[in-house]
């Protein structure tokens, strides 16, 4: 089959525009007339950094980012940002309490021993990051940060499977959240690509106070970022791998607000971390290192980058609005493919409760005629055959998901509409 003939609905990585893959692909031969492609160009290049800095000010522009914000292109997937949101934190919020018990002495001259019992003590006592665990994705960011810090460092806010079964697919309410005191970090994950969970809004809860003060929130939003709004201010990082909805594998972006970069804050060095048994990130996954380096401490994929500032300029073009306009499309794509869903509840089951469903990826049982592995098989199949791929849930969960990122066209979402309507009445 040829592209035209398909609609994928696979998790990621995601379709991508035909007509951004065209110009990337013209462009990998040969860039703006410069007789070389533009994965041989040098990073270092003007050139390279117009592409960075544009995609930058496009990413800045489509989602109202805040003067106050750094935007980073980093490697290591969503994964990598696992272990780096988890580093950096720590590192922000130690330096906090080194400043707190030491004043302003440089890292060097921290050797008073009673005042470094004192900070060892308190890291011991009080260090703690905050994980609400609604899914797959965030249960590994938190399984990751207890890896490289010890599980006495990690709170569970919440953890979803214990209101619904041991299964995934609720969001528990708030009011049962168990907040630290003064964590390093709030962390959740604000779709979950695999159980089809995500927050309808910013969680009141973590929402700053007038004074502008308020927990440190940190979200993954690799498999929902440019598909609705973001409160930008609410955050203190957002990181999201690309390749769901905003381009090909390989860069990750984080959105950072400055306060935790110099000048404003300093990792603390290596050596007091080592005195303080506290692990120390690799350099490649310390956001002041690449910050410093506009995203150029080592060799980044350009040609990524311009894949992805060739899906910002198209967003952009599209809707004057910008994230408005997409959020609209997305809800609307969504709704038509749960209404059919829900139109057949004999035969299709929804997994995750109404109030949190995602709606980037739809994840349904099928259980006609009691048969679900039957069913699941055949509706596979017949969808297959009508060019609706990409259909098959995650292996662990199994069951089917379809995921609707801002490439799939809103034909694509009625095409999917109407088999399911069609395959419930056959
Ligand atoms: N977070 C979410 C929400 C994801 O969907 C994924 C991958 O699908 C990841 C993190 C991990 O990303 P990566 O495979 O880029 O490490």
């Amino acid at each position: 089959p040829s592209r035209e003939d398909i609609t994928y609905f696979g998790a990621g990585p995601a379709l991508l525009p035909t007509d951004v893959l065209e110009t990337a692909a013209a462009s990998l031969l040969n860039y703006k007339d410069t007789g070389l492609g533009i994965a041989e160009h040098s990073h270092r290049s003007e050139l390279a950094t117009n592409i960075i800095n544009e995609a930058k000010a496009d990413l800045a522009s489509y989602l109202d980012i805040p003067e106050d914000y750094e935007v980073l292109f980093m490697q290591g997937g969503g994964t990598g940002e696992f272990s780096a949101t988890a580093y950096n934190l720590v590192g922000a919020w130690v330096e906090r309490k080194k400043k707190a018990i030491f004043g302003d002495l440089k890292a060097d001259e921290v050797n008073d021993p009673t005042l470094m019992q004192q900070l060892k003590t308190t890291i011991d006592k009080e260090l703690k990051l905050d994980y609400i665990i609604t899914g797959g994705w965030s249960q590994k960011a938190a399984a990751e940060a207890a890896r490289l810090l010890g599980p006495e460092h990690v709170n569970v806010v919440a953890d979803a499977r214990q209101i619904n079964d041991g299964k995934f697919g609720k969001i528990p309410d708030e009011s049962t959240w168990k907040l630290s005191e003064d964590a390093a970090m709030v962390y959740y994950c604000d779709n979950e690509t695999v159980d089809g969970v995500e927050f309808p809004a910013f969680p009141k809860c973590l929402e700053p106070k007038a004074d502008g003060s308020g927990p440190i929130v940190v979200a993954d939003m690799s498999s929902n970022i440019l598909s609705r709004r973001v409160p930008v201010r609410n955050f203190s990082a957002i990181f999201f791998g690309a390749q769901k909805n905003l381009g090909s594998t390989g860069v990750t972006v984080v959105i950072i607000k400055k306060d935790l970069l110099p000048p404003k804050l300093q990792q603390p060095s290596a050596s007091l971390m080592r005195k303080l048994a506290l692990p120390i990130p690799p350099i490649i996954l310390q956001y002041e290192i690449i910050a410093k380096n506009n995203s150029l401490y080592n060799t980044l994929s350009i040609f990524d980058v311009y894949v992805a500032g060739q899906v910002l300029k198209k967003l952009l073009n599209t809707y004057p609005d910008k994230a408005a306009g997409q959020e609209a499309v997305s809800a609307k794509k969504a709704q038509l493919i749960y209404g059919a869903l829900e139109a057949h509840p004999d035969v299709y089951k929804i997994v995750p409760d109404k109030a949190v469903r995602s709606r980037m990826n739809i994840c349904f049982r099928v259980t006609k005629g009691g048969d679900v592995d039957g069913s699941e098989r055949a509706f596979l199949k017949e969808s297959t055959a009508q060019g609706l791929t990409g259909l098959k849930g995650h292996r662990s969960v199994g069951g089917i998901r379809a995921s609707s990122y801002n490439s799939i066209p809103m034909k694509g979402a009625e095409a999917l509409a109407q088999f399911v309507e069609e395959f419930a009445k056959a």
